[in-house]
């Protein structure tokens, strides 16, 4: 049995053929999915799907770093995920954190406003999960100093969660570990391009690990290229008992143990 800890099934590359994408992942063995939301939309819809495929499908609510709505305001939709969070049933906060990747100026910086609007954001996701004492989904990218600034303030020291798509070096990843997070691996891992990633791996515990899909995005092989979908996760898991060459079996139950205990399903 598997967990897919990180999908987003409420895009439209699922829409009409959702109810199939699901028994296709029951049928490879991946009995639970979260669904991770990115905004107060997608938040919403994450609920309704996990209400919908109750003990299978568990819904998120958060803003990922790239949907913070600037006619809206970010305060606004602040507030609104904060109120449904408050009231549905919501088994983390996020995705959140900060990505600077696609925000650099010609010059390779990033613009202050961007960066404060980012970090404002992932601070008060983070007191959002304080104070719901719920655990966090972290998006970081091009951006890692700036994150673990943030995520190492004593005022979160409590706070537990994951560090989702993890592509880093082990510095990195030694940093998500001192800070009792999770680390997730995606298909990406397979590429062949990933050989130094290989090398991360077979370093971070297998009780720190989860695996995830990131679906409809980032396709493992043998599917590059085409949509991604939780069922797919089965290769994440391949991937790490051949790396850390141990079976498939005790990656399968190390990564089901590790996201039952972090999202309480
Ligand atoms: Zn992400
Ligand atoms: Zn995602």
């Amino acid at each position: 049995m598997f967990i897919d800890s990180h999908a987003h099934l409420d895009y439209p590359d699922f829409e009409n053929t959702r109810d199939e994408v699901i028994a296709k992942a029951l049928r490879a063995g991946v009995k639970k999915i979260i669904s991770v939301g990115t905004t107060i939309d997608s938040s919403k819809k994450a609920v309704r799907l996990a209400e919908r495929f109750k003990g299978i499908v568990f819904a998120t609510a958060g803003l990922h770093p790239h949907d913070i709505d600037e006619t809206m305001g970010f305060e606004r939709q602040l507030e609104e995920i904060k109120k449904i969070i408050t009231t549905e049933k919501i088994v983390a906060v996020g995705e959140c954190g900060i990505d600077y990747s696609s925000t650099h100026e010609d010059d390779g910086s990033t613009d202050p406003y961007e960066i404060k609007k980012q970090r404002d954001s992932f601070t008060r996701q983070l007191d959002l999960a304080k104070e719901k004492e719920l655990p966090l989904i972290v998006h970081s990218r091009a951006a890692e100093e700036d994150t673990f600034e943030i995520l190492s303030q004593e005022k979160y020291k409590n706070l537990c969660g994951v560090v989702h798509c993890h592509t880093g070096s082990m510095d990195i990843a030694k940093k998500v570990l001192d800070l009792g997070f999770y680390i997730g691996f995606t298909g990406i891992i397979t590429f062949p391009s990933a050989a130094e990633l290989s090398e991360v791996i077979a370093e971070v515990p297998l009780d720190r690990i989860l695996i995830e899909t990131d679906a409809p995005f980032l396709a493992p092989v043998p599917y590059r290229g085409q949509r991604n979908e939780p069922a797919y996760v089965v290769e994440v898991a391949k991937k790490i008992a051949e790396i850390k060459n141990v079976t498939l079996e005790e990656v399968a139950n190390a990564t089901v143990k590790n996201a039952e205990d972090l999202f309480g399903i």
